[in-house]
């Protein structure tokens, strides 16, 4: 039996990341055995190699919620490479997936990748063939055929989407996507939204995935494929931009799933360099709506939601800045990447805490976040499934 314990000043433990003053977090091989305090663990008798990181404070590592392993938003005219082949993808993925892991990102949701790239790096991760963050994957990305979704594929008529759907579950997918509505935010609350896929098309995906216990996400800004997707019971809704105040209600009242959201998109304008000029013209067109009903969703004590980056890796720091400009409070906006995404994603049981039995992932930082999240934009340590893959 070999254990390792981590020392530090402090660590924010257990469901409500609450602080525990000089910690230990004592893990053997893959898993944490034991969260306690140094002095309690030095009475115990027990022999460890010790890592001692001194003044840092360890969290759980973080989960990024969204994010695409093809696509790297840091890069100029990234939505450009989507019809590159499998090995330029595989490329970019590379980088990517490294980056996130050194900015603490332990485990990663990629919505919608094409050639199953994703289910193959994620199988190459767990062989500790690839460096990065433990992955859920979605495989081919659903759209309608007259529809947005520049990853997607297009589909049209229910047995389309079900046969998608069932290649995706027998490759070994955790959610399936779809792409209901255009990417672009609307620019006044009386602007129409499409919806590019029928209720009938969302309830065929909905029902093949429960049918294997797997989840369900769907980029959706708003509109009618809004409450389409609320009513088919969407396990969780991504991005929704333009959620009009009704809508908000209907989500609090009806919605048992979750809300993604991912801000910097449309409200950062540090990310206008790495986007075309018609999509910039977009997003600035959008910005003050969009922030109007964001705010709504993120001040809303009743929504469960989390947080993604939408491919800009390793930069998750910045969507939790943006969520507390917009209201959303500190503790609800780190559980967003923590404790409550590993909810959203359906692996609570092994991961988003740090707690007895679930996986060791621990990070590290300067001070404590939840007194200023942009300490998260310097992690010192990262631990993946008991592995320290960044030392100070
Ligand atoms: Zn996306």
């Amino acid at each position: 039996m070999s254990l390792t314990a981590i020392y530090a000043k402090k660590a924010l433990i257990g469901e409500e990341l609450q602080v525990l003053e000089d910690a230990c977090i004592l893990i053997e091989n893959d898993l944490i055995q034991e969260v306690t305090t140094q002095n309690e663990f030095k009475a115990s008798g027990k022999e460890a190699e010790i890592i001692d990181l001194g003044d840092k404070v360890l969290l759980p590592g973080l989960i990024e919620c969204h994010s695409h392993m093809a696509l790297d938003a840091r890069v100029p005219g990234h939505l450009g490479v989507i019809d590159q082949s499998e090995c330029e993808h595989t490329v970019i993925a590379l980088k990517g997936l490294e980056d996130e892991l050194m900015a603490g990102i332990t485990t990663s949701r990629s919505l919608g990748d094409r050639r199953y790239i994703d289910v193959t790096l994620k199988d190459q991760i767990k062989k500790g063939k690839v460096t990065g963050p433990d992955l859920l994957v979605c495989g081919i990305g659903m759209k309608g055929r007259h529809g947005h979704g520049i990853v997607g594929v297009p589909h049209s008529g229910v047995e389309e989407f079900r046969k998608t759907a069932r290649e995706n579950m027998f490759r070994g997918v955790d959610v399936l996507k779809i792409f209901v509505t255009p990417g672009a935010p609307a620019r006044h609350a009386e602007d129409f939204i499409p919806c590019f896929i029928s209720y009938d098309e969302i309830c065929t995906v909905v029902e093949e995935a429960r049918a294997l216990n797997i989840k369900t996400a769907a980029h959706c800004i708003g509109g009618k494929g809004l409450e389409y997707c609320v009513k088919a019971g969407i396990d969780c809704i991504e991005h929704v931009y333009s959620i009009t105040p009704e809508q908000v209600k209907m989500v609090e009242e009806e919605h048992k799933g979750w809300i993604d959201l991912t801000s910097g998109i449309v409200l950062d304008p540090g990310r206008e360099p790495y986007l075309s000029a018609a999509h910039v013209q977009n997003m600035q067109a959008g910005r003050a709506y969009s922030k109007e009903c964001l705010s709504r969703v993120y001040q809303n004590d009743k929504i469960n939601w989390t947080i993604g980056t939408d491919a800009y890796h390793g930069l998750l720091y910045k969507e939790l800045e943006l969520a507390i400009a917009c209201g959303a409070p500190v503790l609800k906006t780190l559980k967003g990447v923590t404790v409550n995404a590993a909810k959203m994603c359906g692996i609570d049981k092994e991961k988003g805490q740090l707690k007895a039995g679930l996986k060791a992932d621990v990070i590290a930082v300067d001070s404590n976040p939840l007194d200023n999240v942009s300490v998260l934009a310097d992690v010192s340590f990262v631990m993946k499934g008991g592995k320290v893959y960044k030392k100070l």
